[in-house]
């Protein structure tokens, strides 16, 4: 295969995530060399709607000017600083201040990271010091799924259920607990109505707290619908049930709302989609429409309370990285937050939404889907061998893989999370743009047939 300079270099200097070097040898990289509302385009010329939003993320697209000049504005004014020892800047100020309004933790407070991952351990080190505070220090243990995703740090790839982000990179017994993942279309039972699912499932936690022990365990963590772990929705009365479950026991939920963040599910958050408080959240992704790098941790006041006061006895909060609540990524996320409320980003993606959940919907009748979901403006078709004993393809047919290479052909981005293709446009995506996505998601479908 002919490669220009760019190609060859980054073969030979850059090493890639998520990526099977081999295959990257062979395939060259993809240089994506400028974006155009939902489309981008790669260094040879070739324009493709991006399904994926890149990593979930782009809700704005990916050449929003008004987030251009928020960043070179405030570079020009204060390039950047950081928030240790009473340190502050107007950015951040102003993006807490909007960030806690808008979410269900109205009197909670906000911490900042730069990445969701790091959102991530920053809740599950709260969590403890929230239990240190309460008196109970020896409340250690993470429940969370399997399927799960919460990120790629150690903590991260920790208390993430998807086996190849574990594999050597799980902290070794680290008292992390896997309840089952809520998809009801391969886990429900012949019979199982989706309530007696749900119902089941949250036995089993209940179960497993009892056999541990509630006094060893401090939290549990999920994502409203989980994301990488195969576009997941939860049966409606799984997260009510399970809140109850946890609250009873003294045992803090955490949502991680990396991806159901900011309107993706039609709800500011998914936790209101879902029908559940959460004691804390993770968020990070569409915060910025994924322009800057920047996480967060949203506590409510109750926790915020104790955490306070354990961070006062013990002289110092002792957490936190260099660029948390960096000017410049806050000055983004700010000016992103004030265009989802300029524009109505709700309005907007409740109405997209049937027209959504109709084309997905319309895909469940093609003889390689099994299932099709949506809500919001995600969702995902799961590829099966067979339709009627919902089979899964063998591994080795690495047929999500295959119809991922067949949508590129036709200019369509989507991601594969093993045989389910995830749909995650740009919310911004104009309804004739989601016609096209869609039509081109058929055509490789088709293809593959
Ligand atoms: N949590 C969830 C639910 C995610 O989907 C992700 C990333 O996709 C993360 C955490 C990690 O975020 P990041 O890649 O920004 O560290």
């Amino acid at each position: 295969m002919m490669r220009n300079s760019l190609a060859r270099t980054d073969l030979a200097f850059v090493l890639h995530p998520q990526t099977d070097p081999a295959l990257l040898e062979v395939e060259g990289p993809m240089i994506l060399d400028h974006g155009n509302g939902v489309f981008v385009t790669d260094s040879s010329g070739r324009t493709y709607l991006e399904g994926m939003s890149s990593l979930w993320c782009a809700a704005l697209g990916f050449n929003e000017p008004r987030l251009a000049r928020a960043a070179a504005e405030q570079i020009a004014r204060l390039g950047t600083y950081h928030t240790f020892n009473r340190r502050s800047n107007p950015a951040v100020i102003d993006l807490a201040e909007r960030l806690v309004a808008l979410s269900p933790m109205p009197d909670g407070k906000a911490i900042f990271a730069n990445s969701g991952s790091e959102a991530v351990d920053t809740m599950i080190k709260l969590a403890w010091l929230y239990h240190s505070g309460r008196g109970a220090p020896e409340r250690r243990k993470i429940i969370s799924r399997r399927r799960a995703y919460h990120g790629s740090t150690v903590l991260g790839a920790t208390l993430s259920g998807i086996p190849s982000m574990r594999g050597a990179f799980a902290w070794p017994d680290p008292g992390v607990l896997f309840a089952e993942a809520p998809h009801f279309y391969t886990g429900g039972k012949a019979g199982e109505s989706e309530e007696e699912f749900a119902d089941r499932l949250v036995g089993d936690i209940a179960a497993m707290i009892e056999a541990e022990g509630a006094q060893s365990i401090a939290a549990m963590i999920a994502e409203p619908v989980m994301g990488a772990g195969g576009v997941i929705l939860p049966p409606a009365s799984y997260f009510p049930k399970l809140a109850a479950l946890l609250r009873g026991h003294g045992i803090l939920l955490l949502s991680d709302e990396v991806i159901c963040g900011f309107g993706r599910t039609g709800e500011w958050f998914g936790c209101q989609a879902f029908g559940f408080r959460p004691d804390m959240m993770s968020v990070a992704k569409a915060l910025s429409s994924g322009y800057q790098p920047i996480g967060a941790t949203l506590l409510s006041a109750e926790v915020h309370e104790v955490v306070r006061a354990e961070a006062s006895r013990l002289g110092v909060l002792g957490h936190g990285f260099t660029y948390a609540g960096h000017p410049v990524t806050s000055a983004v996320a700010l000016e992103t937050l004030k265009i989802y409320e300029e524009m109505d980003l709700l309005a907007r993606v409740r109405a997209l939404a049937p027209a959504f959940r109709a084309h997905v919907g319309a895909l469940a009748s093609h003889p390689l889907v099994g299932d099709a979901r949506a809500v919001g403006l995600i969702g995902a078709v799961e590829l099966v061998a067979d339709r009627a004993t919902r089979r899964p393809f063998a591994a080795s047919d690495g047929v999500g893989t295959r119809l991922i290479a067949l949508a590129l052909e036709q200019g369509l981005i989507l991601r594969n999370l093993g045989d389910t293709i995830a749909i995650c446009p740009p919310l911004v995506i104009a309804p004739a743009e989601l016609d096209l996505l869609f039509t081109r998601l058929r055509q490789a479908l088709d293809a593959l047939s």
